[in-house]
């Protein structure tokens, strides 16, 4: 499952509000990435960023809060994963006490897919991950989540019941990733999003991923970021 650029991909990067919109990375060694991670990351086979990494990653290391409008397939995982671990590098907190990232994902497959790319890229800088999904039972993602992790994954649902039980603090977060956010909205996680945002210091980056940029996006994305610099990969309608 390669990714695969086409050679009728338009990128199109909008300075926006006065942000100058740094250059791409055209390759690995421009990210400036730790040396074990990017022997992972050719190991895995990657020989450059696709087009979404390139143009988001120097942006979201600029601490910018992102839109994203790319679709599927286009290695968006690693293209918030990776600015995640610089993150991380830069202010962790003490995993016991509640996660810094906490990614958005809008079913138990992708969210468990999200947690495999995070444990294989990030276990060379330490970095811990668990997952939260609906559809199994509690206990064991309660007792998971109780050894601490810095990354935390999670589908709405799930998260917002384990908030309610009082058994997970989002007071540490200060790198928020919503993925599939039409999906998740179209799933009907609206009301959980933002329950759970509202538990998420305001003082934080958010990076929004959607494959499609509707009204209900749109307004979701305006009420939750901050001055976002939109990257669009493709057409956009
Ligand atoms: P999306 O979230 O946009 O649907 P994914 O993040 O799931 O896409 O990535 C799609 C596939 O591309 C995955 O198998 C992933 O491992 C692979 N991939 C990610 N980054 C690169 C890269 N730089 N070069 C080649 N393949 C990549
Ligand atoms: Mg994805």
């Amino acid at each position: 499952r390669r990714h695969e650029i086409t050679v009728t991909m338009v990128f199109l990067v909008n300075s926006h509000q006065g942000n100058n919109v740094p250059a791409p990375f055209t390759s690995f060694d421009a990210t400036g990435l730790p040396s074990e991670l990017l022997r992972e990351v050719r190991q895995a086979g990657f020989s450059s960023p696709t087009p979404i990494q390139a143009q988001s990653w120097p942006i979201a290391l600029q601490n910018l809060d992102i839109v994203a409008v790319a679709k599927t397939g286009s290695g968006k995982t690693l293209g918030y994963l990776i600015p995640g671990f610089f993150h991380l590098k830069r202010r962790r907190n003490n995993p016991q006490m509640g996660p810094t990232v906490l990614v958005l994902s809008p079913t138990r497959e992708l969210a468990t897919q999200i947690q495999d790319e995070a444990v294989k890229f990030g276990k060379s800088s330490q970095i811990s991950c668990t997952c939260l999904y609906g559809g199994a039972p509690k206990g064991p993602q309660l007792s998971q989540l109780s050894r601490g992790a810095d990354i935390v994954v999670a589908t709405p649902g799930r998260l917002n019941d384990i908030l309610e039980m009082k058994k997970v603090s989002l007071h540490q977060v200060s790198y928020l990733v919503l993925d599939e956010a039409d999906r998740m909205l179209d799933m009907g996680f609206e009301p959980q999003i933002r329950k759970i945002v509202k538990e998420v210091p305001t003082k934080r980056q958010t990076l929004m991923y959607t494959a499609t940029w509707p009204k209900e996006v749109r307004k979701i994305a305006a009420d939750l970021l901050v001055n976002p610099v939109q990257v669009n990969i493709g057409n956009v309608d």
